[in-house]
């Protein structure tokens, strides 16, 4: 329900899907995954094999797939992720279901949490009394100068007002935690949202003005006043974002690495009291401090000098009403899935309330369920597996800087330094996180959610000044993802994405590789992208390329910027090539690595199995974790906000740069599958 606070200060972790992180998140629906007789692991109902693979490969990978699998009423976009992370919340359900009363404290705390968001007759019968003494705090608030101690006690329940804070990797001492102070209080999902002036952009901004009114009509504001503190809201958070960077200039890490001690950060925003502040939150001694954008919170000051202490008000009661709204009576849910699910994303209908409570006892206990769920779901032989491919593509990686041409000696022995420090972590965490702290309360859901979310900030807070602990997880083990942390240089595969149709050990080597492979390949990549080509082996932000070997990467990368913004994502709305260069390099990178690695191991004469060769197979593999399709809202806003290209060009903006495919499906070289320029960094 409210945003975690790790994912929200991973800047530049890059995880592979992009899910979509608004209102619902991840849970899915009805269709479940159907299997034709297949020797391969391949999903044979899924192709359309009236389609020709060298005209769209997507198509034919997936054709059937899609046609055949309509986007459920209650999701915005519906693919081979959804699918299996559909099946493993099923599992999920069944071990909450059963988790109260099992006896150990850990699946009664899960097992209450779950059973409290599942009583919607006691949310609903408490209406809004829950939020009556955080409402009447900041009633009480009777001048500006008074707000700091309010905003440290809705930052430690996960309230997200004015900006951020919490602990970070120092860039450029990647082993120490440092404070954390970054842009927020935000409610559209990007800045961008506040300035475009499209038709389509402009009524979702009034629809969104409606919703913020809305929302202070629930708490009980007259409807004339909250129309007019609606507004007053949106200039707000308005002149909030005008202050911040947009998406594409928060991708490079130098821009928002300043690191500076609280006395310049006091003197950047004189109109708010840090100390008091660090007080409110009990900080330990803060010595100095990442602001992410100081602009931001240069225009953070001016805006609290601007605007009526009423304003400020009624700005604070919409966060505390968002926030809280998904565990909140019925119209509260209501009205927040009109807006965040339906307006922005598409989707038809409410996820059933098991859904959406599987997903927030993921987000709020997500090592206590995940320690359930890998005792169910996770075998041995799939980590020895998952592990052994990822030595096979690191040593693909390791040949494949060794035979560049346009890198010199010096950065090369960099580039390996970088790649032999790179740690695996696979399934999940060694050590689990103790949540003995932590109480959990039946028949108090909103509490719950408050009370995870103060243990969550004050973990965060905890670590301040202390050694960065490589071993933790920025993922739970159900979910359907993985990532690469730069400040870290680690690769990180949760259990719940080794499974078909990523990894199957009953699958076919080349559909295996194709799938898990490729993803293993595009983590690794990540080290190396336009991004995380920035920082060194120990993961700090360092230069270790030399001026000519920098030039002839942004040269390659350009190409590829080039090719995905051609790409149409919707309507006339392109893929935005610069927002999605690091993924789409890593897609590229990882593909070709999977198949250096799986290559290596195929032994001649090569089988056909389901009339496709290895090669076809691998590349199959590779298109049939992409099957997806998306709702038009959804499409933009990917298009807009999030640095992954539609899943449709993951598949034909990277075969079609590859010799390897044209070859495997005997493509003609004037075939669209077949690029003249072929892309290629790594
Ligand atoms: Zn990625």
């Amino acid at each position: 329900m409210m945003k975690r606070l790790l994912c929200v200060f991973v800047f530049v972790s890059c995880p592979l899907a992009a899910v979509i992180t608004y209102a619902q998140t991840r849970t899915a629906a009805t269709a479940g995954v159907t299997s034709g007789p297949s020797q391969s692991g391949l999903q044979l109902d899924a192709l359309d094999r009236s389609a020709d693979p060298c005209t769209d490969f997507f198509q034919f990978a997936c054709g059937s797939w899609v046609a055949n699998n309509p986007i459920p009423a209650d999701r915005s976009s519906w693919g081979r992720f959804d699918e299996l992370q559909d099946r493993n919340n099923e599992t999920l359900k069944t071990i909450l279901e059963s988790a109260a009363g099992g006896g150990d404290p850990q699946s009664q705390k899960i097992g209450d949490y779950y059973a409290s968001c599942m009583d919607e007759k006691a949310i609903d019968a408490k209406g809004i009394a829950p939020l009556d003494p955080l409402l009447k705090k900041i009633g009480a608030v009777t001048t500006a100068s008074e707000l700091a101690p309010i905003v440290a006690e809705l930052h430690t329940i996960g309230v997200d007002v004015f900006f951020g804070f919490g602990s970070e990797a120092d860039f450029k001492d990647a082993s120490l935690e440092m404070a954390i102070a970054d842009r927020g209080g935000m409610g559209l999902p990007e800045r961008d949202y506040y300035f475009r002036d499209d038709a389509k952009s402009k009524e979702l901004r009034e629809q969104y003005v409606a919703h913020v009114a809305k929302m202070l009509s629930l708490l009980g504001v007259p409807q004339a006043q909250a129309d007019a503190s609606a507004q007053a809201i949106m200039r707000l958070e308005t002149a909030l974002a005008k202050g911040a960077l947009d998406v594409v200039s928060r991708r490079d890490p130098t821009k928002i690495y300043h690191k500076l001690t609280p006395e310049e950060l006091q003197t950047l925003t004189p109109q708010f009291p840090w100390q008091q502040y660090f007080k409110g939150i009990g900080a330990p001694p803060i010595y100095a401090l990442n602001v992410t954008e100081p602009d931001f919170f240069r225009a953070l000051g001016q805006t609290l000098d601007s605007t009526s202490v009423d304003d400020l008000k009624a700005y604070l009661r919409w966060h505390v009403a968002h926030s809280s709204a998904p565990v909140l009576a019925k119209p509260f849910v209501d009205e927040n899935f009109k807006f965040y699910g339906t307006a922005l994303t598409g989707a038809k209908e409410l996820r059933p309330r098991w859904k959406r409570c599987v997903q927030y006892t993921d987000g709020d206990l997500g090592e206590a369920l995940g320690q359930a769920f890998v005792k169910e779901k996770f075998g041995p032989e799939a980590k020895a597996d998952t592990l052994k491919m990822v030595h096979e593509i690191e040593a693909a990686l390791e040949k494949d800087l060794n035979t560049l041409t346009w890198m010199t000696d010096a950065t090369k022995r960099e580039a390996m330094t970088k790649l032999h420090a790179v740690a695996d972590k696979i399934g999940y965490p060694d050590n689990w996180r103790d949540y003995s702290a932590l109480r959990i309360a039946r028949g108090d859901a909103l509490g719950n959610s408050q009370r995870a979310n103060a243990f969550e900030f004050r973990r965060q807070l905890n670590k301040i000044g202390k050694t960065v602990d490589k071993s933790e997880w920025g993922m739970t083990p159900p979910t359907v993802n993985a990532y690469y942390n730069p400040l870290q240089n680690n690769i990180n595969f949760p259990a719940g994405i080794l499974q078909p149709p990523f990894y199957s050990v009953k699958s076919d080597a080349g559909v295996n590789y194709g799938g898990v492979g490729a993803v293993v390949g595009h983590e690794l990549t990540h080290g190396f992208d336009d991004q995380g080509r920035q920082f060194d082996a120990r993961g700090n932000l360092k230069e270790w390329w030399t001026a000519q070997d920098a030039k002839a990467f942004t040269d390659r990368a350009q190409c590829l910027v080039d090719e995905y913004g051609g790409f149409t994502a919707i309507d006339d709305v392109k893929v935005n090539g610069k927002l999605t260069l690091g993924e789409n390099t890593a897609d590229n990178g990882g593909l070709r690595l999977a198949l250096m690695a799986y290559m290596a191991g195929v032994v001649a004469p090569a089988k056909t199995l389901d009339g496709f060769t290895p090669e076809q197979r691998f590349f199959l593999g590779w298109g049939q974790i992409w099957c997806a399709t998306r709702r038009p809202e959804a499409m933009r806003m990917m298009a807009q906000t999030n640095p992954h290209s539609p899943e449709k060009y993951r598949v034909n903006g990277v075969v079609s740069n590859m010799p390897e495919f044209q070859k495997a499906f005997s493509c003609k070289a004037d075939t669209p599958m077949v690029r003249q320029t072929q892309c290629r960094v790594w």
